[in-house]
């Protein structure tokens, strides 16, 4: 009671004791002994305390139970609401959002399952700096398994940023002194980094610089990447580009999963090809 310094115990209950003694019996609740018990329960909504000649209302135990019940409801949805806003920050585009493993059609059990593994085993992961390289062909869902970690990584409370290569080298390109370091700091500084399409990109001085600034920068910092790449994992061991050695060196961390299944397009496509037909059976 450091702010009400003058004013003893005594006072301070005598000030609080009139809510303290407020009751107002609900239907089906009965008295037993001079007290109010619950109907619904049937413990005691009172009790006697020292130094007071009425009863003071307590909570029963479904009252304790319900404020316990909100209380973590409200801490559960304040959590979900940052989620949410770490995942407007991080992921700009909305389709990409609403990819997760919820809505994984399993068409590559394996790449699923690691990548699951992977999104719950991160805070173990991350300590060790290991990432993931996300190889396959066109097509065959790396984009969709790095989305679906990135936002699970998200839904246990992370800050993951994900960024196509191109997107991320203009960036990078465009923006000098301040403004390319905050970019830097902010790709740095987060959880996880999502890097997607690596080596899509063309091979000029400017890519290559932006992307070992933010490569490198975290692979000082021992921090997770998870890249997608239409380069195989020898791609990535021995470029036939020699400048990109020194950034891919800095990718050793990123354990390979080979996305196999069938192509994710070419199943959208199909599926877009059902509803039209369906459609047309009608
Ligand atoms: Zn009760």
């Amino acid at each position: 009671m450091t702010d009400t310094p003058n004013m003893s115990m005594d006072e301070i209950y005598k000030i609080f004791l009139p809510w303290a003694l407020k009751f107002e019996p609900d239907e089906g609740d009965y008295k037993r002994e001079g007290l109010w018990y619950c109907g619904k329960c049937r413990t005691a909504r009172q009790q006697w305390a020292e130094g007071v000649s009425e009863p003071v209302t307590i909570d029963c135990k479904c009252r304790t139970e319900e404020n316990q019940r909100r209380a973590a409801a409200e801490k559960e949805a304040a959590l979900r609401e940052k989620n949410e806003r770490n995942r407007e920050r991080g992921i700009k585009e909305p389709a990409l959002r609403g990819m997760t493993f919820a809505v994984d059609n399993g068409h590559d059990v394996t790449a699923s399952k690691l990548c699951k593994k992977y999104a719950e085993k991160f805070e173990r992961v991350a300590a060790e700096g290991i990432g993931l390289l996300l190889t396959g062909n066109v097509g065959s869902g790396k984009t969709f398994y790095a989305c679906c970690v990135a936002n699970a990584v998200i839904d246990s409370g992370h800050k993951a940023i994900f960024t196509k290569t191109t997107d991320l080298i203009y960036a990078m390109s465009a923006n000098y002194g301040r403004d390319r370091a905050n970019i830097i700091d902010r790709l740095r500084g987060c959880d996880l980094l999502v890097l997607d399409d690596i080596g899509a990109e063309k091979n000029t001085e400017a890519a290559n610089e932006a992307l070992f600034a933010v490569i490198d920068a975290r692979y000082t910092d021992k921090k997770p990447i998870v890249v997608t790449t239409n380069l195989s994992p020898n791609d990535i061991k021995n470029p036939a580009v020699i400048e990109r050695k020194r950034i891919y060196d800095r990718l050793a961390r990123c354990t390979p999963v080979n996305i196999r299944g069938g192509s994710l397009r070419a199943a959208e496509g199909d599926a877009a090809k059902r509803t039209f037909a369906s459609m047309l059976a009608k």
